[in-house]
């Protein structure tokens, strides 16, 4: 018997919603912080420096500077806050789409319904089964999901192919942390979720500009703003206290949309004391069948700026950034503020088995810009001295939401993430890496390893790296 889906499973237009994004209140501070002086871009650099957090009017201040030499100051003075927060580390991960059939009409997107020359594939558990072995292979222990949004992709669905990836066991490999960015759920369907044992639950709003969303998105479920709005609230309500925010920058006016997730941000601190775990903003790429309106493209100058003024802005959020960026913008925005990035990105349906040289845009979602392998960025990052981190150990610990901004405290990040990634750096090098990784890795753990003032924690930490090197896998703080 067929299966019959329902396409409108929630009922959406009963369902009272508490928008939060003031149109008129964005615009009327962008305007009114225009062409500041000299003196207030640099009354709000040294608040950020401060480590005190900034007011969205404060954060339209920076926006509004556009002198090359204060945007230069801005830059530095991200690059600083980074360091003293977040130290050198940079979190990798992967993503892995499980299913590209949409019933929306996302006009940016290549899986969109109305798009008949996508491919659509949805993998079966024999396919999750082989990507997770040869993302496993690579040296990955965190990975995304990514669904289209369809009936069939419900939250059964997708609780169960979390439950598969983390099931897969190869060789030292395993997935110890799984993300997801799907569309929005309500409660119910989160807690069926939040079962299988989920990491970060991403929900981009793409625009926060009603207009242009409801332009953009003009059929399917995805077309109530509302109620992708308020999707990781009922999250939160369900008790999925990770989640993930974003913006699709060149719908609409990046300014606006920076300002946008900003308040969204403050609306999580306000109601649940507790803000999102990440912030994504990529920038829109050529996708099939796909011809983009360049009036709101953003230039590599604003996209660096705004990086650099969203990290004096939330110094404690995860920024990430994505293969669709290349390898040049990505490792300048590294520096200031990007801390968590993919490596070894194939988002073509059972890409990481059919090792195709050219992407094939019918058979995925977008252009990406970023090819490397992953043993490729591990050098790249190990050569200018970041410390790329696998390590999942917060999340396993529950020090998540509001516990995890307790810990996002001076020093915190410091004993805990910094040597976390020193262990699972140590896990790649001797499961993955070829010799000149592995002594150019070597040397950096050695380095790190001279910066710990307290001999009884740096004595711990060597202890661990040696049983590392002595066959133990999944040791952490
Ligand atoms: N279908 C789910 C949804 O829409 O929420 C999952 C998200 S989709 C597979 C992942 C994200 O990719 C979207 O939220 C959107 O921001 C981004 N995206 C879509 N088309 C894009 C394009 N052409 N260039 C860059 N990013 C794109
Ligand atoms: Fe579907 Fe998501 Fe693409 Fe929109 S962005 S068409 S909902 S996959």
């Amino acid at each position: 018997m067929a299966i019959v889906y329902n396409p409108q499973k929630y009922k959406i237009e009963d369902k009272p919603m508490q928008a939060f994004i003031d149109e008129d209140e964005i615009w009327q501070l962008l305007h009114a912080n225009e062409d500041p002086t000299i003196e207030r871009v640099r009354e709000v650099i040294a608040k950020a420096l401060n480590k005190e957090r900034l007011s969205l009017e404060e954060t339209a201040v920076l926006i509004n500077a556009n002198d090359p030499a204060l945007i230069e100051e801005i830059k530095a003075a991200a690059k600083e806050l980074k360091e003293r927060v977040y130290g050198k580390r940079i979190v990798l991960f992967a993503p892995l789409y499980i299913g590209n059939l949409c019933i929306n009409d996302c006009t940016y997107c290549g899986f969109r319904t109305s798009n008949k020359k996508q491919k659509r594939t949805t993998l079966t558990k024999d396919d999750v089964v082989d990507q997770v072995k040869a993302l496993e292979d690579t040296g990955h222990k965190r990975l995304i999901l990514v669904y289209g949004e369809h009936p069939r992709y419900d939250a059964n669905f997708i609780a169960e192919s979390v439950k598969m990836v983390y099931g897969v066991k190869h060789k030292n490999g395993e997935i110890r942390r799984v993300n997801i960015n799907a569309a929005p759920l309500d409660v119910e369907d989160y807690k069926i979720v939040k079962e299988a044992g989920i990491g970060t639950y991403q929900i981009f709003q793409e625009t926060y500009h009603k207009e242009t969303y409801e332009k953009v998105h003009q059929s399917g479920t995805k077309k109530h703003y509302d109620w992708r709005l308020t999707g990781l609230d009922r999250a939160q309500e369900a008790g999925i206290d990770d989640v993930g925010i974003g913006a699709l920058l060149g719908l609409y006016d990046w300014r606006f949309e920076v300002m946008g997730l900003l308040r969204h941000v403050n609306h999580f601190e306000a109601v649940y004391n507790v803000g999102p775990h990440t912030i994504s903003f990529p920038r829109l790429q050529s996708a099939s069948g796909l011809n983009i309106d360049p009036k709101y493209q953003v230039s590599d100058e604003d996209f660096t700026k705004l990086v650099a003024i969203l990290r004096l802005a939330v110094p404690y959020t995860g920024l990430i950034l994505t293969a669709r960026e290349p390898g040049d913008i990505r490792d300048e925005i590294l520096e200031y503020g990007i801390s968590q990035i993919d490596g070894g990105t194939n988002i073509e349906m059972k890409g990481y088995t059919s090792h195709k040289e050219e992407q094939d845009l019918d058979h995925e979602q977008f252009q990406i810009s970023d090819n490397r392998s992953l043993s490729e960025v591990m050098s790249e990052l190990v050569g200018n001295g970041f410390i790329p981190s696998f390590c999942t150990a917060c999340y396993r610990r529950n020090r998540t939401g509001e516990h995890f901004m307790e810990f996002s405290v001076p020093g915190f990040i410091k004993r805990f993430c910094q040597p976390n990634a020193l262990l699972t750096l140590a896990e790649y090098l001797e499961d993955y890496a070829d010799e000149t990784a592995k002594e150019k890795g070597y040397a950096l753990i050695k380095d790190e390893l001279g910066n710990y003032e307290d001999p009884k924690f740096k004595d711990k930490l060597i202890e661990r790296l040696e049983k590392i090197k002595q066959g133990e896998r999944d040791l952490y703080f």
